[in-house]
């Protein structure tokens, strides 16, 4: 049993089921036990598109860099990334950027990260850099924002409901027998006016909204670029999933060993930005997006570089943009204050 098996299971007997949020949340942060709190396993238990190809950060870095001019290259600006990972994003970022000079001097770097260890790690990717931590994006100094995130969504804690006889109840963590962890129902939650009649499950993570609203009170200029799985079109019902060295596992096994993650409600966060009053572009799937902004070219340009290492560049970009590897499945969405140009990279609806 892990040591945070432990402590559910005593909460549970305290104090009830768990919603599946609350566990996700517990989980993944929790100070002393949790995954990223304690042992993340970037790399080992799952892999990113920054670690699979610095191309991928390289074009997002020129994204930024267009993005910025557009916007009327603001200086000072902030430069902030949510769930940073190992750094290898921004530095592969700022790497791409440089030559273009005025954007990487104009900005203040800030890495929203809630990681002790992760911290450190980014801090050593970022040496050069003078990157600065913040524990939330409500931290961020008010003014002109370029925000990226890559698979930080799917972080965010799901509720998830499910509709049995007509009636929809909030599945929570409960214990079996033998004390051990097990999935349940609650007798009286529901999703409320979120809910789809013709589904029988659903999965709400309510951090879509907070991170909404606090982009749209900003103000601008701004552009939040968000990397992330999800489907295409409808919401998740039930994807909650578990990951320990490459493997998917279950994720009531062994909590806080192992990375939980659910598949982003792109629908939901176009909609919510809308009525939020910003501008939206996309969803586009991943390997149509880097298409556009010239993922091949700089694939090229790198292979030049260092044409022994050819065959490994090429595999990575194959990995991120064909259909059947990341292309389709993961998709970019760009949100925007008002008033700004239509961002690179996703056609006209
Ligand atoms: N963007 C990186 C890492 C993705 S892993 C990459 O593409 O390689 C998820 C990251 O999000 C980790 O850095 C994790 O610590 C962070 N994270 C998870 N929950 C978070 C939260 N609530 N706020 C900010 N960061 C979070």
């Amino acid at each position: 049993m892990t040591p945070l098996k432990q402590k559910l299971a005593a909460m549970i007997e305290a104090d009830g089921p768990l919603p599946v949020s609350t566990f996700m949340q517990l989980c993944l942060h929790h100070p002393e036990h949790g995954y990223y709190a304690a042992r993340p396993g970037l790399g080992r238990d799952f892999r990113t598109a920054p670690e699979t190809s610095q191309v991928f950060g390289e074009v997002i870095g020129l994204w930024a860099a267009y993005e910025w001019a557009a916007m009327g290259a603001p200086a000072p600006f902030s430069l902030v990334e949510l769930g940073p990972g190992r750094g290898v994003f921004m530095a592969d970022i700022l790497r791409a950027a440089a030559p273009q000079g005025a954007m990487v001097v104009a900005a203040n770097v800030f890495l929203v990260e809630p990681s002790a260890p992760l911290r450190q790690v980014q801090s050593g990717a970022l040496a050069g850099a003078a990157a600065g931590h913040l524990d939330a994006l409500a931290d961020a100094p008010p003014g002109p924002l370029i925000l990226l995130a890559n698979e930080y969504l799917d972080c965010l804690p799901a509720r998830q409901f499910v509709q049995v006889g007509g009636a929809w109840h909030e599945r929570v963590v409960g214990l079996g027998p033998s004390r051990d962890l097990a999935f349940g129902l609650a007798a009286d939650r529901a999703p409320g006016a979120n809910a789809p009649p013709a589904q029988s499950a659903l999965e709400l993570q309510p951090g879509l909204e907070t991170l909404v609203a606090q982009l749209a009170e900003r103000g601008g200029p701004m552009r939040a670029l968000f990397v992330d799985y999800g489907p295409g079109t409808g919401p998740p019902s039930d994807t909650l999933r578990a990951f320990r060295d490459g493997q998917q596992v279950d994720p009531l096994n062994e909590p806080g060993a192992c990375d939980l993650t659910v598949d982003v409600d792109f629908t939901r966060l176009a909609a919510l930005a809308r009525e939020a009053g910003l501008d939206v572009a996309g969803p586009a799937p991943q390997g149509q997006f880097l298409g556009a902004l010239g993922v091949e070219a700089r694939m090229r340009a790198l292979i030049s570089a260092n044409p022994s290492a050819a065959a490994d560049i090429h595999a990575g970009v194959a990995e991120l943009v064909e259909p059947d590897k990341m292309g389709q499945r993961f998709k970019a969405i760009c949100l925007s204050s008002p008033g700004l140009p239509p961002p690179a990279g996703f056609s006209s609806p």
